[in-house]
């Protein structure tokens, strides 16, 4: 067998899609392959496994009908705006249709594009395994994200600031890859044609329904928006930093993509920020909904001659609906907060108990993800553990009296409130390893945070805090 590919996105929009061919490796060897998702798939693992699957998830024996692409997309780069990004190191293999719908399958590090401008257009073996296992980890964690098939290593070395390091190819699932930063190139590029195209199309994979609305346009920006509102939401509740939220990593599904210095919260701090190179804090884990609000502000400018011919008109339909990007946010936020505290979304003062648990949270120098798991053992009668963490023993006895009076249910806690994320001491550990040719602690690592909410007997090290001194220093590049 071979993975029959189609070629929508290349079809419908030529104008984006560069013919691209994948670099001829060395010696490619499989590191880690997806076994449930290639099953989710329907792809047969066997098949991937073999020496032709092998040669398929490096850009090689694609069949003879197979045209991949490199796409074209602008973006805005930590507020400034690049017209000409695209994938300088990845390639669109095409579309494929599964039991879970149409998904693309692309790869990343397969060689320089016409889009690599400086790069090598290669990945390091690190980076890929760090974007296998973290976006594993948010796919379990019932975030929207695009997932990781395999990595393979590709025999030869990439030259990075640390010195030559093993390459290897990142092979992506996701629902698409339009962003933000695609609308914005066709923004730029002034085609009225192109651009309605490529709204038809967005449209087709990600709100049929849309294609019915007066101005379809905007049911699209509409959709964006609310997709766009819960994603962050649902980052802020398990205290995840994307850490490179630049608008050609916005995509237009709702999926998170991109996990180049992502990280999560060690102790709990709106500022956190694990990126060197976000040097003004830009991305801060506490600035996300904003940021998120401010690149669909982008998507909304890139939209407009597709929204209505008067310009003024357009802004204030594009205007109405990204004003409803707080309602939404909120309403996602408040909903997974009181989730995660065991109460309903509309319990009394839920809003007040959310906000001063997260001032609290912040005063003391709680781990997030363990909090939320010594909670529910306050809810089952023992409230030492939160008090231990506390740095204001009146104000928490204050907020345990309130919660406690709701009548938070543990067990429903215990569902929704991770043990295992990947906790950056632990991904550090595993990748190190891994760069050592020792695969287990990554396996073992993989395994744990696939099922997040369940304690691992014997795995308790994977539910343990980093410590203080690891945490105040940890950066992900
Ligand atoms: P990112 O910050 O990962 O979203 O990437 C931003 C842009 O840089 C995209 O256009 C990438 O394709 C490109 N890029 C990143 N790394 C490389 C590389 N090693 N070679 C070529 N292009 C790259
Ligand atoms: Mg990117
Ligand atoms: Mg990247």
């Amino acid at each position: 067998m071979s993975i029959p590919l189609q070629h929508r996105f290349a079809d419908a929009l030529p104008e984006l899609a560069t013919p691209t061919t994948a670099r001829s490796f060395s010696e490619p060897r499989l590191v880690v392959l997806n076994d449930p998702l290639a099953a989710e798939l329907g792809i047969d693992v066997e098949w991937l496994r073999s020496d032709e699957g092998l040669r398929f998830m490096v850009g090689q024996a694609l069949g003879d009908e197979a045209r991949p692409v490199a796409q074209l997309y602008a973006g805005h780069q930590f507020g400034g705006y690049v017209p000409r990004l695209g994938d300088g190191r990845a390639m669109l293999l095409g579309e494929v249709e599964t039991p879970l719908g149409l998904r693309d399958i692309a790869l990343k590090g397969s060689g320089p594009t016409v889009y690599a401008r400086g790069g090598d257009g290669f990945a390091a073996l690190g980076p890929m395994l760090r974007e296998y296992l973290v976006s594993e980890a948010i796919h379990a964690l019932g975030i929207p994200t695009t997932r990781s098939l395999a990595v393979v290593a590709t025999g030869d070395q990439v030259l990075r600031e640390e010195g030559p390091l093993p390459g290897a190819v990142l092979v992506r699932v996701a629902s698409s890859h339009l962003r933000v930063g695609t609308f914005q190139a066709v923004r730029a590029a002034d085609d009225r044609e192109l651009l309605d195209r490529l709204v038809r199309h967005a449209l087709e994979r990600h709100a049929p329904e849309g294609a019915d609305a007066e101005v379809s346009a905007l049911a699209l920006f509409d959709h964006v928006v609310r997709a766009q509102a819960r994603l962050v939401a649902q980052w802020l509740g398990v205290g995840f930093v994307h850490g490179v939220m630049n608008t050609d990593n916005v995509t237009i599904s709702g999926e998170t993509i991109d996990y180049g210095p992502c990280a999560f919260l060690d102790a709990y701090s709106p500022g956190a920020v694990f990126s060197s190179i976000d040097t003004g804090g830009r991305y801060a884990f506490g600035r996300q909904p904003t940021v998120t609000q401010w690149n669909l502000a982008r998507f909304a400018e890139a939209l407009l001659p597709a929204i209505a011919d008067d310009e003024t008109e357009a802004v204030e339909a594009a205007t109405a609906v990204l004003d409803t990007f707080p309602t939404h946010f909120n309403e996602a936020w408040i909903g997974g907060m009181a989730a995660k505290l065991g109460v309903a979304p509309d319990a009394d003062g839920i809003v007040e108990l959310v906000t001063d648990l997260h001032g609290q949270l912040e005063a003391s120098a709680a781990d997030f993800t363990t909090f939320f798991r010594d909670l529910a053992t306050a809810a089952r009668g023992d409230r030492e553990p939160v008090r231990s963490v506390s740095m204001d023993l009146e104000r928490t006895d204050a907020w345990l009296e309130r919660w406690l009076a709701l009548s938070p249910d543990p067990e429903a806690m215990d569902r929704v409130n991770p043990v295992h994320v990947p906790r950056n001491h632990l991904v550090e550990e595993a990748l190190a390893a891994a760069g050592a040719g020792e695969m287990a602690p990554f396996d073992a690592l993989v395994e744990a945070v696939r099922r997040p909410y369940e304690p691992i007997e014997g795995g308790e090290r994977f539910a343990q805090p980093a410590t203080a001194e690891f945490a105040a220093s940890f950066q992900t590049f």
